[in-house]
């Protein structure tokens, strides 16, 4: 089967390798489509696994059913379309007992393990077991998962922030989960979403995602705009989606006093964010990080794309065959897509590749 094989920093080869070892009670899956999500572009164009390579990322999965272990006693047989959640919790330990399941003290990682940017992928018995395969519905795309997957950290902050009617939200970055977040600010009820960016690029267009005020910050102070729709206050609640020290020391000015900071974005390892910490003090701020979401999280992304309330075709800016990743790459560091859905069985003329 073809992969895409990453050999170190912007290493990247379209590769011939064997067809993966189905575990007993795992599954084999046709990969129909994978999203190129903002972290696979992080670990793709720096040295992420020294000393692990050749290595296979993608986690944005969905496909088809090819073949069921010996063992596999579930519902699902060949044929049937899921989507693959990679990293799924135990349910058992203490930490998803506190309702802290993105913290699972059994987690199962999916980094060392193959990824979807290839024609099959492995599913472990262990993420069977644990309900990480899901039927997708008939009427959806594969690429719908390109678009749940990373809602799943979304929904994870907005339920911390409790993100409401009251609010008026603030979103800086207007890249692909800038423009999530603002959709899930909206469905939850938000008064008013602002969202700030410093590409002019990026905010074209950001209106359908529920975005009431966008600023440019590459032509307008943000912080001052930002106090001027605030009455001198702030917003209610700030989520950093970009990965940004700058913004991240703005956004204390752009809080209103008592308000919520979401880190949502991570920074370049290393990198350190100044901050006054008297504006926190005297402003009585909170600040939070986050990475990834609990159940709940996971399954309100499903239900949103599921039920249609979230549209991800709005989202998906365009498919390409797996092969041109490498273009895709530089399409989404250009911020001229917010997400691209790459499709393992399309050759690099966009023809159907047959299986044998
Ligand atoms: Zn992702
Ligand atoms: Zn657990």
């Amino acid at each position: 089967m073809k992969a895409i094989l990453q050999y170190g920093p912007n290493d990247l080869r379209y590769e011939d390798i064997p067809y993966p070892k189905c575990e007993p009670g795992g599954m084999i899956m046709k990969v129909m489509a994978v999203g190129l999500c903002g972290s696979d572009i992080r670990n793709l164009t720096t040295d992420s696994l020294p000393g692990k390579y050749p290595h296979i990322w993608g986690h944005e999965h969905a496909g088809i059913i090819k073949e069921v272990g010996p063992e596999y006693k579930g519902e699902f047989k060949p044929g049937d379309r899921v989507i693959y959640w990679a990293t799924r919790a135990c349910g058992q330990c203490a930490e998803c007992r506190a309702g802290n399941s993105n913290y699972c003290l059994n987690k199962n990682e999916y980094v060392m393990r193959q990824g979807g940017f290839a024609q099959y992928i492995p599913i472990p018995e262990v993420i069977v077991q644990r309900g990480g395969v899901v039927r997708l519905p008939d009427e959806l795309g594969f690429e719908a998962y390109s678009v749940i997957e990373p809602m799943l950290s979304v929904n994870g902050c907005q339920q911390r922030l409790n993100v409401n009617f009251r609010d008026t939200v603030l979103i800086c970055g207007a890249g692909p989960l800038g423009c999530l977040h603002a959709k899930v600010a909206k469905i939850r009820g938000a008064k008013r979403v602002i969202m700030t960016e410093i590409s002019s690029a990026r905010l074209e267009g950001v209106e359908k995602f529920g975005v009431d005020v966008k600023i440019d910050g590459s032509k307008t102070d943000q912080i001052e705009e930002v106090l001027k729709l605030t009455g001198g206050r702030g917003a209610d609640k700030v989520i950093v989606a970009n990965p940004s020290t700058i913004s991240q020391q703005q956004s204390l000015k752009m809080c209103k006093p008592g308000g919520i900071i979401s880190f949502f974005g991570g920074v370049a390892k290393g990198a350190m964010t100044e901050i006054d910490s008297n504006i926190i003090h005297y402003k009585g701020l909170t600040i939070m990080g986050q990475t990834g979401g609990d159940a709940l999280a996971q399954d309100t992304a499903q239900d949103l794309v599921f039920s249609g309330r979230v549209n991800y075709k709005d989202f998906i800016t365009c498919t390409m065959p797996l092969c041109k990743i490498s273009e895709a790459i530089a399409i989404c560091k250009a911020g001229k897509a917010i997400k691209i859905a790459l499709h393992p069985w399309d050759d690099e003329n966009g023809n159907e590749i047959k299986e044998d």
